[in-house]
């Protein structure tokens, strides 16, 4: 490997980072270091969350330790077979670069991820060193999602829960078949393992907090995962199936969706065409559905295509609503919350409004205008004290008539998830 200055480490491994979309830091510990005491702070005037034109969020110090790797994942950038520029930080050139920016205020934590060098357990050695540094050495209360990496020694897999507010690992592609194919030193079974046992520990962490005061705390916000979309055969119902068995199974905090992006130099096993960006959207509104508005995986499954693919320009929930309309209209106010968030449009802030309001007075069809982007959308589903949607809810242009007008997605006007 060639002798490269921090510069030009920091160009190749942040760039080499950009692919990993599981770098959100909301629901971390609330640390400050106001009274003089350690260095930074989760919370605080001057960090700020700021995103990318792509949606992804860079207030982190997102970084890989190296872009060098022993596997040869075919979707990686930074596979074995890849011709790409290779560079490594030390654990202290890591270390510094995190505090100069930190203190800076350009960031408000560290992302760090790795490819494999020597072997699983060295590579989490580093990892883990990284964080390790930052804590005991400089006192470092800024915020630290590590990356682990499932074949590793289990207990350097648990050091990296001491130290990081938030550990992942990333079950790669949503189908077993998957995996084999494109990740064929990776094993769904080692995988799971490891995040069984990390679900394990922070559950352990979290009873002995209730009871000790003082009890350390173990990744705190929890751990989370990334799915490639797009680089297999995998279906939209075969994606939310999976994302809801990773939910229930090992506790995830997230499942992030991640459109697979062509790389330079790909291998021949992939796609040459990018899936549409509106797709992995789609696939955080399912994800929403499930996990704030009551849907089933069965229900978002049935919202899908012959093919088990999301419709791309309307939102899951509407095509339920409009392939299941005998659960229409739903009256705003006599409906359950259950109803009321299945109604397309109304988000779980306007359920909350409707709910409060309607305590005091029978709510009228401009009352729920007020609470919701596009009453258009919410008319065809709800009766209210002066409006009757009559034939409307089943009429067979309602799709059409709800659509939005076929637009050309802009890569710089990727919409935020937002399920209603
Ligand atoms: S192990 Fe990680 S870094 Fe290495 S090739 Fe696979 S995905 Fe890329």
């Amino acid at each position: 490997m060639a002798r490269l200055d921090t510069q030009s480490k920091l160009e190749i491994l942040a760039d080499a980072a950009k692919y990993d979309a599981s770098c959100a830091s909301s629901g971390g510990q609330k640390r400050s270091s106001m009274g003089g005491k350690g260095m930074g702070s989760t919370t605080g005037s001057g960090i700020c969350h700021s995103y990318a034109p792509d949606g992804r969020c860079i207030s982190l110090l997102k970084i890989l330790l190296t872009n060098s790797c022993i596997f040869d994942c075919h979707y990686c950038i930074n596979r074995k077979s890849s011709n790409v520029r290779r560079a490594r930080f030390s654990v202290e050139e890591v270390v510094q670069l995190t505090l100069n920016f930190y203190k800076r205020n350009y960031i408000e934590g560290l992302f760090l991820s790795s490819g494999i060098i020597k072997s699983p357990d060295y590579t989490m050695e580093q990892l883990v060193g990284v964080a390790r540094t930052l804590r005991e050495v400089h006192d470092f209360r800024g915020y630290i999602h590590l990356k682990t990496i499932p074949d590793a020694d289990p207990e350097l897999v648990e050091a990296a829960g001491r130290y990081a507010d938030r550990v992942s690992i990333n079950v790669e592609l949503p189908t077993k078949k998957g995996l084999a194919e494109l990740a064929p030193e990776k094993d769904e079974k080692r995988i799971e393992g490891a995040m069984g046992a990390m679900r394990h520990h922070i559950l352990d962490a979290k009873d002995a907090k209730k009871r000790y005061r003082h009890a350390p705390r173990f990744a705190a916000s929890g751990q989370s995962t990334q799915m490639i979309v797009g680089a297999d055969g995998a279906s939209d119902g075969a994606i939310v199936t999976r994302a809801k068995g990773l939910y229930d199974g090992f506790g995830l905090r997230r499942v992030y969706y991640s459109a697979f992006s062509p790389i330079p130099d790909p291998s021949a096993v992939l796609p040459l065409k990018r899936p549409p960006l509106m797709r992995e959207h789609r696939l955080y509104q399912s994800d929403w559905l499930m996990r704030f508005y009551g849907f089933a995986p069965q229900e978002v499954i049935a919202a899908t295509d012959d093919k088990g693919m999301l419709p791309l320009d309307i939102d899951p929930k509407l095509a339920w609503a409009l392939k299941f309309r005998e659960h229409f209209p739903v009256d705003v106010n006599r409906a359950g919350k259950e109803q009321l968030l299945r109604v397309p449009g109304l988000g779980t802030r306007a359920v909350g409004r409707i709910l409060a309001s309607r305590r005091h007075r029978r709510l009228r069809l401009d009352d729920v205008a007020r609470l919701t982007v596009s009453i258009a959308k919410v008319r065809p589903f709800i009766t209210a004290e002066d409006w009757r949607p009559t034939h409307l809810t089943d009429r067979a242009d309602l799709r059409a008539q709800l659509a939005p007008p076929p637009a050309q997605l802009d890569l710089f006007d990727t919409p935020r998830p937002k399920a209603a």
